[in-house]
């Protein structure tokens, strides 16, 4: 059987494949985080929301609207890798005795380094006057996101976020487990990360080791303002590059003092300080 006549036999069959990874991927992604923050703890987290300004008319419709585009987008490219992988240009492997457990387990968070690199370059790239308008408005018509922006592209934006795969797999060996492991890291930080309710400890961000994680108000502050705090899971690049709004540490500080003074008083008893008052409800 010539590559073409393999290629359309196996077609179909990647094709469901395809929707039903991907699918699940994305459902399992937004509406666990929806159910969670939205609905079910949503009570619990009313401190830690981050805006009260509501949401467009319509906002979420159209999020999944533009992530069921996005999904197809996976799915076509989804077909070619498959493809390319059976031509051997990737290093992906199922036997894990090939490279040892100890490259399983550093693979993942090398390839959260390397994606985050990616995320990074591409997304200040998307944000230059030239692309914006095709490839990044889409995504920003969602100023302040819902778990449903996560996957609301331009097609154009899709293709370029889901070309980090090939390039992953061409660069290091990665056993499929690890590549599985990723990808729902991958879906499940873009959630969270646009689900409107800071979900970390605010301390950490002055911590000197966890301070290099991004928090939700980090993306948040990114599509209120649709400029700075570029970076996806680390701050590295934003911090090395200027590009960290300045006032991001102020204004989780600021939170942080307002949760403190909190609990303070409902330990104490004491009143709420004024200015912390003002802090929690803003
Ligand atoms: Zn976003
Ligand atoms: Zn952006």
């Amino acid at each position: 059987m010539d590559a073409a006549t393999e290629f359309f036999a196996h077609l179909p069959a990647r094709v469901l494949d395809g929707i039903q990874f991907e699918a699940m991927r994305y459902a399992m992604g937004t509406l666990s985080v929806f159910v969670l923050v939205w609905l079910l703890f949503a009570p619990l987290l009313k401190s830690r929301k981050i805006r009260t300004t509501p949401h467009r008319a319509r906002q979420i419709r159209d999020e999944i609207r533009n992530s069921a585009v996005t999904i197809l987008v996976f799915v076509s490219l989804d077909v070619l890798i498959f493809d390319l992988g059976d031509r051997g240009l990737f290093r992906k492997y199922d036997e894990i005795g090939q490279f040892g457990w100890w490259w399983f387990l550093v693979s993942i968070p090398a390839a959260l380094v390397l994606h985050d690199a990616w995320f990074y370059w591409t997304h200040r790239l998307m944000h230059t006057k030239r692309f914006y308008r095709v490839f990044h408005l889409t995504h920003h018509r969602s100023h302040n996101p819902t778990p449903f922006t996560a996957y609301s592209f331009a097609p154009g934006e899709a293709v370029v976020n889901y070309m980090f795969i090939p390039v992953l797999l061409i660069l290091l060996p990665i056993h499929s487990l690890a590549l599985y492991t990723v990808m729902n890291i991958m879906i499940f930080k873009n959630a969270t990360a646009h689900c409107g309710y800071e979900l970390f400890p605010r301390s950490w961000v002055f911590h000197p080791l966890l301070g290099c994680l991004t928090t939700v108000t980090h993306h948040d502050m990114h599509h209120a303002r649709a400029n700075g705090n570029y970076g996806f899971y680390f701050t590295w690049w934003d911090r090395w590059m200027g590009t960290e709004h300045a006032d991001y540490l102020d204004q989780i500080g600021r939170r942080l003092a307002a949760e403190l003074d909190q609990r303070a008083s409902k330990a104490t008893g004491a009143p709420v300080m004024a200015t912390a008052k003002q802090e929690a409800s803003a």
